[in-house]
């Protein structure tokens, strides 16, 4: 091999490597950047954001493959149950960093995803997030995963975060963790897909610093680079 080749080789194979994914993540979900960050899509067939303004104000950037991963589970959960609503809420900045008020989604592979909710009536709606819930993060339900007339859809939110670990592992990305609140973790392993859930979903064990009770938080475990490289890339 002569050595122009010898150089430029592994030059252009890694570049193939980063525009495989088109992102980059740099340092840890507490501590990190982005580089090309994509948004999530701003509505899905079955599914829609917590706020076109969290939206505007590109609030729901992600790694590209925790992109991919998303939009295939939320399609897959569409096959499997075609009547359910979701809804997805905050994941972070273009380029990452600091992300108030959340602790982490500093990296692009973070996803908090509103909780999934049927009425009295059985029927999949979706949550009614405003200006003054906080878009939806400031709603409580109780144990029983209730609030007033509406009631987390368990069946549901286990189908989709079943999805979300087939997604990953088709891309070799495994879910490092799933925040939400404990009490209802258990009504979750009580559904169709609790015992796959139980014995696979890495859900945190420590009580978490707010509650999680209308949101799930999932982080995927993509291979970041070290944050201290972050300064050599542009943007
Ligand atoms: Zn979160």
């Amino acid at each position: 091999m002569n050595r122009i080749l010898r150089v430029a080789l592994p030059l252009a194979l890694t570049l193939a490597t980063a525009s495989a994914s088109g992102s980059t993540c740099y340092g840890t979900p507490a501590r990190g950047r982005l580089h090309g960050g994509v948004p999530l899509p701003a509505q899905g067939q079955n599914y829609v954001p917590y706020s076109t303004l969290g939206v505007t104000l590109g609030r729901t950037y992600v790694h590209q493959t925790a992109r991919d991963i998303v939009v295939e589970a939320y399609e897959a959960t569409r096959v499997s149950m075609p009547e359910k609503r979701f809804m997805y809420g905050e994941t972070g900045l273009a380029t990452g960093g600091p992300f108030k008020p959340h602790r982490t989604h500093q990296s692009g592979v973070s996803v908090d995803f509103m909780v999934p909710v049927i009425d009295r009536a059985h029927k999949s709606v979706l949550l009614p997030t405003s200006m003054q819930n906080k878009f939806g993060y400031a709603l409580e339900f109780d144990a029983s995963g209730s609030l007033d007339d509406l009631r987390i859809d368990f069946e549901a939110m286990a189908e989709h975060l079943y999805q979300l670990a087939g997604a990953a592992k088709k891309r070799q990305v495994k879910i490092r963790t799933v925040i939400f609140q404990k009490e209802l973790t258990e009504l979750l392993f009580q559904t169709k897909r609790g015992n796959a859930l139980r014995a696979s979903m890495p859900f945190m064990k420590a009580t978490p610093w707010i509650k999680h009770d209308e949101h799930y938080h999932v982080e995927f475990s993509l291979p970041c680079r070290p944050l201290g490289e972050h300064g050599t890339a542009s943007n």
